[in-house]
């Protein structure tokens, strides 16, 4: 923890929809938060005001932005890769360089800012990625290229853990069914589809997901690292 007392946190991509659940979580915990926004000033900058957390404008996208954010941070208690983006579609049709972008946001991102945080990060220190279900299950066409995303998280833990271990940090992938987002929303055209191969026919709220980060971030889980943690009403069972 920082001298401070409070934990230091940074959240990538925490302006709307579970990155901002995980914002709210931790600023009502009395971390110290700062987050990362791209497109959505308006909804990051409302949300700092409401949060005390600090907003920066640093894309995903840019690999520069996000080693130079990660490591102007210094020593943080608790990494959040948050941000992605999904493109679905026709895999004969999709655009190369859309999925190429999607990569870099989703795969590339999480390792250099986990590795750049791993490198300033105290013992205890926690880094939290956010997979998906459909790292484990793609029940429908048109979605392989953000599985292969997805589950390129579930090595890239596993193997930073082996990385991370000797210095007393954990590394764990969350991986969330249907929640209700702007990405993904309960009343959305996929809603039904997606309700029908679950357990528990509905989306969940973004707090949910929320509460199982923060959990992974907090005092009683340091011997859990290199681990999937999914959350999907049952979606993969
Ligand atoms: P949203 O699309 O609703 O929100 C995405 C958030 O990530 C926004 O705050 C956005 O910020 C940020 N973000 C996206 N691209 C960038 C970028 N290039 N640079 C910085 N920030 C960026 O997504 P969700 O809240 O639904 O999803 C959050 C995470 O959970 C993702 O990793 C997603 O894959 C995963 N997930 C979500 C599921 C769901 O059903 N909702 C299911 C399974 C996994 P801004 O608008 O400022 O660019």
């Amino acid at each position: 923890m920082s001298i401070s007392g409070s934990k230091k946190v940074l959240v990538l991509g925490g302006s709307r929809g579970i990155g901002a659940a995980i914002v709210r979580r931790f600023a009502k915990e009395g971390a110290d938060v700062t987050f990362t926004y791209a497109k959505s000033p308006d909804a990051a900058l409302a949300l700092a005001a409401e949060t005390g957390a600090k907003a920066i404008h640093a894309d995903s996208a840019d690999r520069q932005a996000v080693i130079e954010t990660t490591a102007s941070m210094g020593a943080i208690d608790v990494l959040v890769v948050n941000s992605a983006i999904g493109v679905f579609g026709d895999v004969f049709e999709l655009a190369a360089d859309d999925i190429d972008k999607m990569l870099q946001i989703n795969v590339n991102t999480p390792y250099h800012a986990s590795v750049e945080a791993a490198r300033r990060m105290p013992a205890g220190g926690r880094i939290i990625i956010l997979g998906s279900v459909n790292g484990d299950r793609i029940p429908v066409p048109g979605m392989a290229a953000y599985a292969l995303s997805k589950s390129a998280m579930q090595g890239m833990a596993r193997g930073l853990a082996r990385d991370f271990g000797p210095r007393g940090i954990t590394i764990n992938v969350v991986q969330p069914g249907p929640i209700d987002t702007d990405a993904n929303p309960h009343d959305g055209p996929m809603a039904e589809t997606l309700h029908s191969f679950m357990a528990i026919k509905r989306h969940a709220h973004p707090d949910e997901v929320a509460h199982m980060v923060s959990w992974l971030a907090g005092p009683e889980t340091g011997f859990i690292t290199g681990a999937m943690h999914t959350i999907d009403g049952g979606f993969a069972a």
